[in-house]
């Protein structure tokens, strides 16, 4: 979508909702978030749906990303294009005039969405991971050593398009040029000072790792457990290069969230009536 574009359907609550609600029925399907039911009747004069199968009263962002905050549907997608302009929360709050809490709950949910759009993604949201042992080796002049290195974030595979791979955080005193775990290279990620309070490798070819690096700087340190979203946006956004990633983002924020309901996860096909 180009600015234009974007701007008629920004404009107006009307045109933002109907755009939402296509992209909800494109991505998700038009189904109860509960138990699947794809033939929901509409209440109240069209504001909210109601199941026939189960009873469920619910509205078009329930189980959904976009349920995450409650503002206007033109505040959603323009919270979403300052977040694909790479605006800070504290500036997409002062644009929307939108309180601060309210904005970094949005741009969290925006990230997870992303996650939850990615296989690693979604193995990451599945399984956090608090610290734990991993064996990783590392490799300098004359040989290589074994060492085990603390996880303080969970290790990310890298699927797709980019060579396999996993994001290593170890303790500050872990200091090597480079490490190897599952026989893959990890070469050293520097985020800028201040971030974080420990040490970062990344699996990247070097493209991708100055790409995620680059704008990561940009940060003045984000909590230890939130770097991991904040790569696997930056691995998207680098991924999605030159595309239209507003319509992306929108599409992301659009599903539902995964394992919040069966229902949504497994439709049923329609009942005969
Ligand atoms: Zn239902």
């Amino acid at each position: 979508m180009d600015n234009l574009n974007f701007r008629d359907i920004g404009a107006s609550d009307k045109n933002s909702l109907q755009h939402l609600a296509s992209t909800c029925r494109v991505f998700g399907g038009n189904v109860c978030p509960r138990c699947g039911c794809d033939e929901i009747c509409r209440i109240e004069g069209g504001n909210r749906r109601r199941c026939p199968e189960c009873g469920y009263r619910f509205t078009l962002y329930s189980g959904r990303w976009l349920n995450e905050i409650h503002v206007s549907p033109s505040s959603w997608l323009w919270i979403i294009k300052f977040f694909e302009m790479e605006l800070t929360a504290t500036r997409i709050s002062n644009e929307t005039k939108i309180s601060y809490p309210t904005i970094l709950k949005a741009v969290t949910a925006i990230r997870r969405s992303i996650a939850a759009a990615t296989a690693h993604g979604r193995e990451f949201l599945r399984n956090p991971g608090a610290s734990r042992h991993i064996p990783v080796f590392y490799s300098r002049e004359g040989g290589g050593g074994e060492t085990t290195a603390i996880l303080t974030a969970n290790r990310i595979k890298i699927l797709d398009q980019l060579e396999q791979g996993y994001l290593i955080c170890t303790d500050k005193d872990v200091r090597h040029d480079s490490l190897l775990c599952d026989g893959i290279w990890h070469g050293p990620a520097d985020f800028g000072r201040g971030f974080p309070r420990f040490r970062t490798y990344l699996a990247h070819p070097t493209g991708a790792r100055h790409f995620i690096m680059e704008r990561l700087h940009k940060y003045h340190g984000v909590r230890d457990e939130m770097l991991p979203l904040y790569v696997l946006e930056m691995e998207y956004r680098y991924n999605n290069h030159g595309s239209q990633l507003f319509e992306l983002l929108v599409e992301n924020i659009c599903r539902f969230v995964p394992g919040k309901y069966r229902g949504a996860m497994e439709r049923k096909p329609a009942s005969v009536k």
